[in-house]
């Protein structure tokens, strides 16, 4: 029997020829991913269980990446930097990338140039970029959303404390083989539209636990269509449907990017075998489907963007490792270039390389001369306020954290989670939608379909690529 990318990722990485949905095995892990949130966690059970002398299997292939509380003054958040700067040191991890700003106590100032920090931003994003990524591989972080890594056609998922310190000792997990459900794109992506609009149209459609332990597979022309970066934001979402995993299909985008930046040479690319069996398939055609949001306070709570016009806005929000690539910010910076934001609006950039392409690129994608053109200042311009690469207000955090909701307000914004309380006050609104119809929003103070602003295909370039 045919199998999918993902048994077939399983059945290679536990020896065997072909494994089924169900089966359990063990296999070997290729990247174990933490960060400075569960961090300092999985260290202390991998110290308890290993003994205070282990040694991690693979000091290669444990990225350690800070990224959730960096800037607060927050001395428990500062303590949790100092835990893995000891461990890092001690085990001579060789990818860390740490935020040399963090010295003693306070709020830290944010890098001066984000050229010239050892820091990377969010772990999503940084992991790619700094070549921990590549096909055919198990990827497992201490986040949900490490299901994000599936863009480059692999097998991420997050795990617990308990299991990432047993595969920091041992390289190996336990891992059932999920079933695969089909998610079929057809036609081209057309400008009004991002990858977020169609995630919330699938979560909407099969609902919060609609994917629980499934591998969500997102296929067709219309996912070929897609930027590489905009994948990303289709895996990035699958936890929200409670999948294991989300994948796409490896194409010449996914080579072009990986082979510039992978810090392994090889790698091996699968693909579903044309009798592959799948537990539920949908399709949609992309030439019908229109920008969509997720109301408060779930991220399947699906609406058109036009039928929630009549929400009053107080804020708009630009970031997270969904909405906060460098495509998401030219999406953006194409709306409002020459206009100004009607409503408070906060912009985060995902890594301190979005941030770097910010100011260098323009609104096609490509470097500019005159810095005054470039994504950044155009976004400044218009009269948002500009933070430095985090996870920031996307999962709350301190109260000092930048962009955090502290009042009970109503936000709309391009990250992926809308649970009560998940952006700061327990009782503030947040509605998810695409970096357009966000950028819509904040030129109108109500959730608009940026239909009323974009009518051409927007150019990304080579943004987000090299
Ligand atoms: S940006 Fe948000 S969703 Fe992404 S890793 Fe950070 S807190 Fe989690």
């Amino acid at each position: 029997m045919g199998m999918t990318i993902t048994e077939k990722i399983m059945a290679s990485h536990a020896g065997r020829s072909s494994v089924s949905p169900g089966d359990n095995v063990w296999v070997n892990v290729d990247v174990l991913m933490t960060h400075d949130v569960c961090g300092p966690g999985t260290i202390g059970i991998f110290k308890e269980q290993f003994g205070n002398d282990a040694k991690v299997w693979d000091n290669t292939r444990i990225p350690i990446i800070p990224d959730h509380y960096i800037f607060t003054a927050d001395s428990k958040c500062h303590r949790n930097i100092e835990i893995l700067r000891d461990f890092v040191k001690e085990q001579g991890i060789r990818y860390y990338y740490d935020p040399d700003f963090i010295q003693g106590e306070g709020m830290p100032n944010p890098y001066l140039d984000p050229t010239k920090t050892t820091y990377k931003g969010v772990c999503h994003k940084a992991l790619p970029e700094e070549g921990h990524c590549r096909p055919g591989e198990i990827l497992l972080g201490t986040d949900s959303h490490t299901c994000t890594a599936g863009a480059f056609g692999q097998f991420a998922t997050g795990v617990g404390n308990s299991d990432a310190a047993f595969v920091m000792g041992t390289g190996k997990t336990w891992l059932k083989v999920p079933p695969t459900m089909k998610f079929t794109f057809h036609g081209q992506i057309p400008p009004y539209l991002t990858a977020k609009d169609l995630i919330l149209a699938v979560i909407g459609e099969i609902g919060v636990g609609g994917a629980t332990y499934k591998t969500m597979y997102f296929a067709g022309e219309g996912i070929e269509s897609l930027t590489l970066e905009d994948r990303m934001t289709l895996t990035n979402m699958a936890i929200e449907a409670g999948g294991k995993n989300g994948v796409c299909d490896v194409d010449q985008k996914t080579l072009d990017y990986v082979k510039a930046r992978s810090n392994r040479p090889e790698w091996e690319v699968y693909r579903d075998d044309a009798d592959a069996t799948y537990c539920y398939e949908h399709e949609w055609d992309l030439g019908t489907m229109e920008p969509m949001v997720a109301k408060p306070h779930s991220p399947d709570n699906k609406d058109l963007a036009r039928n929630c016009t009549d929400v009053k806005l107080d804020r708009a929000y630009i970031g997270s490792c969904t909405g906060g690539k460098i495509t998401d910010m030219i999406f953006a910076a194409n709306l409002l270039a020459g206009k100004t934001v009607k409503i408070p609006s906060y912009v985060v950039p995902g890594s301190t390389e979005v941030h770097q392409d910010m100011l260098k690129l323009g609104l096609n994608g490509e470097p500019v001369e005159d810095v005054s053109q470039s994504v950044y200042a155009v976004l400044e311009a218009a009269g948002c306020n500009m933070g430095a690469a985090s996870c920031a207000a996307c999962l709350g955090g301190p109260e000092d954290t930048f962009g955090r909701l502290n009042e009970p307000i109503n936000c709309i914004s391009t990250t992926n989670r809308n649970f009560p309380g998940r952006m700061g006050h327990k009782e503030a609104g947040v509605y998810l939608a695409s970096p357009l119809t966000v950028a819509a929003s904040a030129l109108t103070g109500v959730v608009t379909d940026p239909r009323e602003f974009v009518d051409e295909p927007i150019a990304t370039g080579s943004a987000g690529v090299v």
